[in-house]
């Protein structure tokens, strides 16, 4: 069956703007206006208010030729929500921009939101605005997501304090290697015309890498153990560097241990396929969207209720730096090896 193809010049900007927004009710108490005026209007009453933007580009964020357009909404819209999560706030509302070039049809747009609504959908966001032109050169994405924490809340980077603990949420590496599974398949499918991927017990890396969530549930649980972290940032270039962030934020070094940097089991098979260091990996590989935070000692039994958080060391004085403790004991420097879009090929 032929797909349908409804060029974007024959419904206009208006008329796209209205696809692809009709079906987002407002939710939030603090959405007063969504889409259809000038502004979008929110009420935030005796609460601090987060704002937080991301770009993406084809070709430098995203490659289409294996990220599904309804993927790629969904993972747009829920890194903006991680990003208010790791402040331990709440996402309430996102605006979405778009530059798009012809070669992009009404359904493609409406297959991006549908995966914008399956994330507003399931994290309770409201789709309050956003602006749509036209691009020379594929598709360009910024959301912009804003959302609330009660004064006192907020965890800044700027909070870790010598002897606090030093957790992070879930696993770290896999989105990475997810992301070097689908690369080598795409070289691989390169001029074949019925090219079967495989992905066959690696779906978790696929996964990890197309459909990203971000860890509501943590911040929640924080909440009911009663902990504001000292500090907190989601891992979205790598534990390693966001570690190096918090230190030089707090005015600290720290311990991590490698024996506690919680990997899955998929991520080590492909590792060892790839011939890669896995520590190294889970330390620098992105995408995760985990939660990296710091909580004081006394927390520590709190903590150990929290599903899926794993304390992997602590802070320490400045003067000592920032190290990895291998299984054997050895003391590592801890560098940025993130991946860095900005970095030229
Ligand atoms: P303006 O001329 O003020 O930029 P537009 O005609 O671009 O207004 O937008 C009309 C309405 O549609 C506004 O409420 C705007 O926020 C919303 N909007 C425009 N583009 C998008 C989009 N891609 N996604 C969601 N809302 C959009
Ligand atoms: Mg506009």
């Amino acid at each position: 069956m032929e797909e349908k193809a409804t060029e974007i010049s024959t419904i206009g900007e208006f008329g796209l703007i209205d696809r692809l927004t009709r079906d987002f009710p407002l939710r939030n108490k603090s959405s007063l206006k969504g889409v259809g005026d000038d502004c979008a209007v929110m009420e935030y009453k005796d609460t601090e208010v987060l704002v937080s933007t991301d770009l993406l580009v084809e070709g430098i964020h995203f490659d289409l030729t294996y990220v599904p357009l309804k993927h790629l909404g969904y993972k747009a819209a829920v890194v903006n929500f991680s990003d208010i999560y790791a402040m331990n706030g709440h996402p309430r509302q996102i605006t979405v921009s778009l530059a798009i070039s012809k070669r992009f049809t009404v359904e493609h747009m409406e297959e991006l939101y549908s995966g914008i609504r399956l994330a507003c959908d399931i994290y309770g966001v409201d789709l309050v605005g956003g602006d749509t032109t036209s691009s020379r050169s594929g598709l360009i994405i910024s959301v912009t997501a804003i959302g609330d924490a009660p004064a006192g809340n907020i965890a800044y980077r700027s909070g870790a304090k010598d002897t606090d603990l030093i957790c992070v949420s879930g696993d770290l590496g896999a989105a990475y290697m997810g992301l070097q599974l689908l690369e080598r398949e795409k070289v691989a499918s390169a001029g074949q015309k019925d090219f079967v991927p495989q992905f066959s017990g690696k779906e978790y890396l696929i996964e990890r890498q197309l459909k990203p969530e971000a860890r509501r549930d943590v911040i929640e649980n924080l909440a009911k153990e009663g902990i504001v972290p000292t500090s907190m940032m989601d891992i979205s270039d790598g534990l390693s560097s966001e570690l190096l962030h918090i230190c030089k934020a707090s005015d600290c070094g720290c311990r991590v241990y490698e024996d506690r940097i919680p990997i899955d089991y998929q991520t080590a098979v492909m590792a060892e396929e790839l011939n890669m260091n896995l520590v190294t990996a889970a330390m620098n590989g992105g995408e995760d969207y985990e939660l990296l935070f710091t909580v004081p000692l006394h927390a520590h039994e709190a903590i150990r209720k929290i599903p899926g958080v794993h304390v992997i060391g602590h802070i320490t004085k400045p003067s000592i730096g920032a190290a990895l403790i291998t299984r054997d004991g050895a003391e590592i420097p801890i560098r940025a090896q993130g991946w860095n879009h900005m970095t030229p090929d």
